[in-house]
């Protein structure tokens, strides 16, 4: 299902399990940021060509972190430049302000974009992400969830809606 954020911001959620896909136009750029699990293939690349979004027309996608459930697509997009917590001079480049929110993974990332923020599975609508993964850093959440407090945003954009 496609939801509109702004003009050129859409959120895509899916009934199969996974992440929420964000589909940003940012200077004539595609970029997502996350592209969900395998279970939503199919709803993804039905929602994409109703969008009219060709999977080439994809030039950049930003992982929130390197969860199944959010990078099991990314070989969907050939011409796609991946970027993640590595690649905070480009992810900056693009127009976002670039924090990194260890935590839920160690290599969690949050990213504002003007008043939104993408939070992935850092802070949800109605609670936090889950810290009890191997790659977890339970005594990094805290601190994380206090550098998102305190950010001026009005629109909160998770890597899960239910
Ligand atoms: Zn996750």
């Amino acid at each position: 299902m496609i939801n509109k954020i702004k003009q050129n911001i859409l959120q895509i959620h899916f009934n199969e399990f996974g992440s929420c896909v964000y589909i940003l136009k940012l200077d004539n750029k595609n970029i997502l940021i996350d592209t969900s699990s395998q279970f939503t293939r199919t709803e993804l690349l039905k929602d994409l060509k109703q969008l009219k979004i060709k999977p080439e027309q994809i030039q950049i996608i930003i992982l929130t972190h390197n969860h199944w459930d959010h990078n099991a697509n990314i070989n969907l997009f050939p011409n796609a430049q991946i970027l993640n917590h590595k690649n905070e001079k480009e992810i900056e480049k693009l127009g976002f302000k670039f924090i990194k929110t260890p935590g839920h993974t160690k290599d969690s990332i949050s990213l504002l974009y003007q008043d939104i923020l993408f939070s992935g599975d850092t802070l949800f609508n109605d609670g936090i992400g889950r810290t009890d993964f191997p790659e977890s850093q339970p005594e990094k959440m805290q601190e994380s969830l206090d550098k998102l407090k305190k950010l001026d945003y009005d629109i909160l954009c998770p890597g899960h809606i239910n």
